[in-house]
């Protein structure tokens, strides 16, 4: 007999990737397709056609509708690149390329927000989706309805065939009051008639039924649910396996990102620390300039992976180390001014990268004593997801300076935590 199936389709940062779980929660498939990079202006912009992100849908989506004969899918999760964002007629058309997530151009529009942004609100900075809105509506006349959308929300729209709609972590940092569930007056205020906020819903929240073109494109079933979206890297969160208050997930990538599980959300714009709902609960996060950058700055890949094995984890190297990529920190010092600080460098290649895995693990362990100071739990478990945490010298020197346990990630894939959404969406509901 045949069993339904759950789609998560991630748009990250360089590809489209598909993971399908089964109803018991199990991978059963995956496909993915790399996406062209987006194109960089000299101004700051960082621009691309949206309509590149639907090929890259359609294709992999397609290759599943394959091979998912005997589970057809009963719903479809989106997640995508956070504050991404377009402007698109009220029946989908975008009017002009979408502001990519790394888009630093809007800084005229952030100084407008600066004057009337509560202090604390994630939509300040010219990385906003709010600060890219204003700035694309600027360069247009009229007060003709538009609908600003973000890259999931607007992929989801072609599924559906009904645009409109976003979900609260993508909405965040379009000043959205995830608090309050609503639209603040200050954020319609900075708007130029004729701008349409979507319509915000729970991530997870059925929004309709696959438009019935889409469905025989991909062969899926007509009755496949189209569900709100989330945010990439609270996708990766749930992927991860993140669930309770302490749950924390440690990011080892080219920068360091610590994010914890709360009962309360949390924020403190200073360190740039700010919460998106998760589930019941928040998500509390802070992210350092430190991380792998560094370490790429003095190693290879190769090279750590084999120091690492001569290192001694259970011992200090006493070097006392703040390693960061260039000047300036914001978390879990707010310091813009702050130097790296690696002085004294033994000749032994090993001691070195001992005092920087330690450093980093250092700035790990202020990251979460910064975010208990502000209101949020202390950790009870550190889950680690990229390229640091594949290395056991430091997972276990991280684990004696953090003072508790340390995991891998049980996923690593966004596209697998957009499945996860789907599935607890669907779960004790009769397919
Ligand atoms: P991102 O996606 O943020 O660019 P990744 O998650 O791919 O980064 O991780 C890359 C980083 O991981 C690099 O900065 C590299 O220095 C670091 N790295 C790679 N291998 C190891 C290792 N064995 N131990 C610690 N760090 C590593």
């Amino acid at each position: 007999t045949s069993s339904a199936s759950f789609i998560g389709l991630d748009l990250g940062t360089s590809g489209c990737r598909a993971v399908v779980l089964n109803d018991s929660g199990t991978e059963c498939a995956s496909a993915r397709i790399a996406m062209p990079p987006p194109l960089r202006l000299a101004n700051g912009g960082v621009e691309q056609d949206p309509e590149l992100w639907w090929q890259a849908a359609r294709t992999v989506l397609k290759t599943l509708g394959e091979t998912l004969c005997d589970h057809p899918p009963a719903a479809i999760c989106v997640d995508a690149t956070s504050a991404t964002l377009l402007i698109v007629t009220p029946d989908g058309r975008p009017l002009g390329p979408a502001l990519m997530y790394n888009d630093r151009r809007a800084v005229a529009a952030a100084a407008r927000i600066e004057r009337v942004a509560p202090a604390d609100s994630p939509a300040r900075g010219p990385g906003s989706s709010l600060a890219k809105l204003i700035a694309l509506r600027e360069g247009m006349v009229g007060t003709t309805r538009r609908l600003a959308l973000h890259q999931a929300d607007w992929i989801i729209g072609r599924l559906t065939g009904k645009f409109g709609h976003s979900d609260w972590n993508n909405a965040l940092k379009l000043g959205y009051d995830a608090e309050h569930l609503c639209w603040p007056d200050w954020v319609r205020d900075l708007l130029p008639a004729g701008t349409v906020l979507p319509r915000v819903v729970a991530p997870g929240t059925p929004l309709g039924r696959i438009a019935p073109e889409v469905a025989s494109e991909f062969g899926f079933p007509t009755t496949t649910q189209i569900l709100a979206g989330t945010t990439d890297s609270t996708a990766a969160v749930i992927a991860a396996g993140a669930q309770h208050p302490g749950d924390a997930v440690t990011s080892l990538g080219s920068t360091l990102v610590v994010k914890i599980v709360a009962e309360r959300p949390v924020s403190a714009s200073q360190f740039g620390v700010y919460s998106h709902r998760f589930g019941e609960h928040w998500l509390v996060g802070g992210a350092s300039n430190s991380g792998g950058s560094v370490l790429r700055q003095f190693f290879g890949d190769d090279e750590i992976a084999d120091l690492s094995r001569v290192i001694d984890p259970d011992t200090p190297s006493g070097l006392n180390y703040y390693p960061l990529p260039g000047t300036g920190e914001r978390f879990p010092r707010h310091e813009p001014g702050l130097e790296s600080r690696l002085q004294t460098r033994p000749s032994d290649p090993v001691r070195f990268l001992h005092g920087l895995l330690e450093g980093i693990a250092a700035i790990e362990a202020e990251g979460y004593a910064r975010l208990a100071e502000l209101g949020a739990p202390r950790p009870t478990r550190v889950i680690t997801v990229g390229g640091g945490a594949a290395n056991p010298t430091w997972t276990r020197l991280r684990a004696r300076m953090l003072g508790v346990e340390v995991i891998p990630a049980e996923h690593r894939e966004a596209a697998f935590g957009a499945a996860w959404l789907a599935l607890q969406a669907f779960d004790g509901s009769s397919l």
